[in-house]
């Protein structure tokens, strides 16, 4: 039969699956010979039994019994006995924190009897009675539902009645009555007396805290911190300690170092003559920590000498909860603290330098997630309230003009203005104004929204789901929940790591630690910058991983590398096609001729050229993937909506060019889906000139490189394959072109060539395509689309919170790769793929490229690089380094 209850001298902290994180706490501090009081904890596995079946599992009760039992023999008094009584706390206790979502019963034990007993004990009639009073209000509220207004309204009517504002004008004769009220109340709302049986309470208490693990509020906190819904709570049943006895009691909270900075040395606050929940309820002002100095040295030296006692032991920043009863120091709760991001990583330095762990630890002590949010610039202090508030998608703090479309942000932004595209949603025709804007600010979408994935991507600060906006783009102007208007061209300020918008601009301080990574500041004049230095440096001796970035523009080449990339992934050449190029692309599609089609590609040529020899420049030495073209290509074409509506005026008003060609073309390359349409190789089988222009551009780039002096390693890359023959065609063709441009130059252009696996059909056929590919980078975006059938752009404001309410998935697959289908597909043709070609080069350059948890799973399957955007290169690392030192033993959540 299972144990469902231990002592605490019987558990330890690695017992936390079992106990919870404070029962295994309290229990680590027990065996260490701290003073805790006395108490048990019943476990998780009881939790579960109970939840399973709405009754508690056979045999709690009888141990239950027995710990008490002990438990009163280790004090001499008996649970609730009429003088002197032991009376003990009830509290909750998860395996991960989830502070204050569940159920906690003080002063368990009071009874009409033992009430008087308790102010005997103490000499203190109003505290027995205050406490008694508290003790029905949470018993009936937490315990038998009743609701909570009832006992506010009849404290309310006490003090009313006798002309006090605050709890402390009522005496020992008042709260006595109250607590007669209050019975009353239990009475009439819960059907039953209070029960003054003390172990009927123990009871009823334990089981309503397990009951509480399914309150709507554990339920929302647990999904929005992952985690799993069926790991029940523990339940920790401790002797009270009391602090609220006189001015040589008293209780706090404490840090072993400061959470906020990582600066060592103690911090923490301190209530003289309160009980915890005082503390934490913020009533009352608090004294910093220090000055218990003066008011209990004695306490305050045993404090911190159990301060220094528990960071030894723990190597880690710890949180503890303190109570003083009678200038006698007792342990509540410690846990390893939660931290900032700069906390998180000069307390891990710091550490390492104190010899208390290594630098693997030190590493395993950060995240991606922390480094990121120190990359992001912030704004300073600011008393401004925000005109509105929304989600805090992709962090950082962006300034500009409001603009309401693509086409305004791109011209206003090549004119030199800040801007921040506002919009309803977004979706792919944003994409180029998304890129120039500073910030993105939507009414509609979440987390996992088109404008969120796509700024993060960037790096672009983005809130979106903004809700009390309204936005009229037509009118061009969006009105706040108070009736302020804010039209085109005013300027305000967007919070990504907060989630706050704000009218007019509020300074921006830039990250330090971009800095530091582009080389503009030294690490060595600042903990802060010389932890990352060392920790991101000792990510990249570890990781196996290497890291890439995608870039499309020789800026965001030099920039990948100052961040530490070691190449590029994927070079998207689409977006060279954009901007006053269109138009050549417009008239490579409407040729007539060949002649025509001819000296549109010899237009686009030089211009290609150039492109990629900047590029190949700024990446020397490195690998450089370059990707042919390809989306759709009615996406360098006029909306079909407004064209037919520009041409129809055209013919109306008798206009010379109706763009009539125009609108035919538009129409020809219309297609229902073009996601999978004529889009990626197709467009190499069917439009081969473009392709050939795109190789011959690469080879003559190249060449210019190797005439400069440098090492070009460029690698072309093919879109959108799925089966080995489209491959073998378009290579067989670039092989050709990159020949004659050998024979014509005189160079060996080096030249590598390969393909994404972006469709299933890829993945399974893996084996035949590696016969052509050298390499192989796992498009992860379309895998997960084609995989799951989502469409992204239409998905993620439409049913993906439903998804992930019902727990389909608990992260967005296009955020974190869904391991079991997709990572079971990379799985596959990461397999066959080298099963052909043992030296295949496996990467990915898809979103998750970038994504910590991500990354960990294509270090597990054996990948050799991820690439990501420039700006998350840096994490990237960290974590490449992370996933090849693995977990610790103990989450630290
Ligand atoms: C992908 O599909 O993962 C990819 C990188 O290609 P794109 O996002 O450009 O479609
Ligand atoms: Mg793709």
């Amino acid at each position: 039969m299972s144990k469902y209850v231990y002592d605490f001298a019987e558990g330890n902290r690695f017992m936390a699956d079992l106990l919870g994180g404070k029962g295994a706490n309290l229990a680590e501090m027990s065996v260490m010979g701290l003073p805790v009081p006395p108490g048990f904890t019943i476990t998780t596995e009881a939790c579960r039994a109970y939840l399973a079946t709405g009754a508690a599992p056979d045999g709690l009760a009888a141990e239950v019994g027995e710990h008490l039992h002990r438990l009163e023999l280790s004090l001499g008094r008996k649970l609730g006995q009429v003088d002197e009584p032991l009376l003990v706390a009830v509290r909750s206790g998860a395996r991960f924190s989830m502070p204050g979502m569940m159920d906690t019963v003080l002063d368990i034990g009071l009874t009409d009897d033992s009430v008087a007993g308790l102010a005997a004990w103490s000499g203190d009639e109003r505290l027995a009675w205050d406490s008694y009073r508290r003790l029905v209000q949470m018993f009936g509220t937490t315990v038998l539902g009743v609701d909570g207004a009832y006992f506010a309204a009849a404290l309310r009517d006490a003090k009313q009645a006798k002309g006090v504002d605050g709890d402390l004008g009522l005496d020992a004769a008042d709260l006595r009555a109250l607590t007669a009220t209050f019975m009353d109340i239990v009475r009439e709302h819960a059907g039953r007396d209070f029960p003054q049986d003390p172990r009927e309470q123990l009871d009823l208490a334990i089981a309503s805290v397990f009951s509480s693990w399914h309150t709507d509020r554990a339920r929302i906190y647990r999904r929005a911190e992952h985690i799993p819904d069926d790991l029940g709570t523990a339940v920790n049943v401790c002797a009270m300690v009391f602090g609220n006895l006189g001015d040589d009691s008293g209780t706090g909270v404490a840090f072993t170092r400061d959470p906020a900075t990582g600066a060592p040395g103690v911090y923490g606050d301190y209530l003289p003559n309160a009980q915890g929940e005082d503390v934490v309820a913020g009533i009352r002002n608090t004294l910093p920590l220090h000055r218990l100095a003066d008011l209990q040295p004695r306490a305050y030296e045993q404090l911190m000498d159990i301060m220094r006692t528990l960071e030894g032991h723990y190597h880690d920043l710890c949180d503890i909860e303190f109570t003083i009863e009678r200038r006698k120091l007792w342990m509540l709760q410690t846990r390893v603290g939660k931290r900032t991001a700069a906390a998180a990583f000069r307390i891990a330095d710091a550490l390492r330098e104190e010899g208390l762990i290594d630098a693997d630890e030190a590493l395993r002590r950060v995240t991606g997630a922390q480094l990121a949010q120190l990359m992001f610039p912030r704004f300073g202090d600011t008393e401004r309230a925000p005109i509105a508030t929304g989600v805090a998608a992709s962090p950082g703090a962006a300034v500009g003009e409001v603009v309401f479309d693509s086409a305004t942000a791109v011209r206003r932004a090549e004119q030199g203005a800040a801007v921040i595209l506002v919009r309803r949603e977004t979706n792919p025709d944003d994409l180029d104004g998304l890129i120039h804007a500073r910030g993105v600010l939507t009414s509609r979408g979440g987390k996992t929204s088109h404008a969120a994935v796509v700024a993060r991507g960037l790096g672009r600060t983005c809130v979106c789901g903004a809700e009390s906006l309204t936005i009229d783009t037509q009118a061009r102007r969006f009105t706040t929940a108070d009736g302020t208007i804010v039209a085109e061209g005013d300027v305000i300020s967007v919070d990504g790591t907060a989630g706050a918008v704000y009218l007019g601009e509020l300074d921006v301080v830039p990250s330090p630690v971009v800095d530091y990574f582009e080389g503009r500041r030294p690490a060595d004049r600042d903990d802060l910058l010389r932890a990352v230095d060392r920790i991101v440096r000792h990510a990249d001796r570890r990781g196996r991983l290497e890291v890439r970035a995608n870039a499309d523009t020789a800026e965001d080449a030099h920039r990948a590398r100052l961040l530490g990339a070691k190449g590029i992934g994927l070079c998207r050449t689409e977006h060279m096609f954009l901007g006053d190029r269109r138009v050549l692309v417009e008239r490579l599609i409407l040729a007539a001729d060949d002649s025509a089609r001819k000296a549109a590609l010899a237009a686009l040529l030089p211009l290609q050229r150039a492109d990629f020899t900047r590029i190949l420049e700024e990446m020397d030495g490195l690998p450089v993937t370059i990707r042919l073209l390809d989306p759709p290509l009615h996406e360098f074409l006029p909306d079909r909506t407004e064209l037919t509506a520009r041409v129809a005026v055209a013919k109306a008003l008798g206009q010379g060019d109706t763009q009539e060609d125009l609108l035919r073309a538009v129409e020809r390359l219309h297609e229902q889906n073009p996601m999978l349409g004529a889009r990626g190789v197709r467009l190499g089988l069917v439009i081969p000139e473009l392709y050939d222009l795109q190789v011959r551009a690469i080879a003559e780039a190249a060449v210019a490189r190797v005439r400069a002096g440098g090492t070009p390693r460029a690698e072309i890359m093919i879109p959108l394959v799925s089966d080995a023959r489209e491959l073998e065609i378009v290579a067989e063709r670039a092989r050709t072109v990159l020949a004659s441009v050998g024979a014509e130059t005189g160079v060996d252009v080096p030249h590598e060539i390969g393909t994404m696996i972006e469709l299933p059909r890829a993945a399974v056929t893996a084996g035949r395509i590696a016969k052509t590919a050298r390499f192989f980078s796992f498009g992860t975006n379309d895998l997960t689309q084609t995989v799951w059938g989502f469409s992204r752009d239409d998905v993620e404001g439409s049913f993906f919170p439903a998804y992930l309410a019902e727990g389909v998935f608990t992260a967005s697959p296009f955020e974190t790769i869904d391991r079991e289908g997709v990572g079971t597909l990379i799985d596959i043709a990461a397999y066959e793929g080298r099963a052909t070609r043992p030296d295949l080069e496996l990467g990915v350059c898809g979103e998750h490229g970038g994504d910590p948890k991500s990354i960990r799973f294509f270090h597990e399957a054996g990948l050799d690089y991820v690439s990501c955007s420039p700006f998350r290169v840096p994490v990237a690392r960290l974590e490449a380094g992370r996933a090849a030192v693995g977990d610790t033993a103990v989450d630290s959540r």
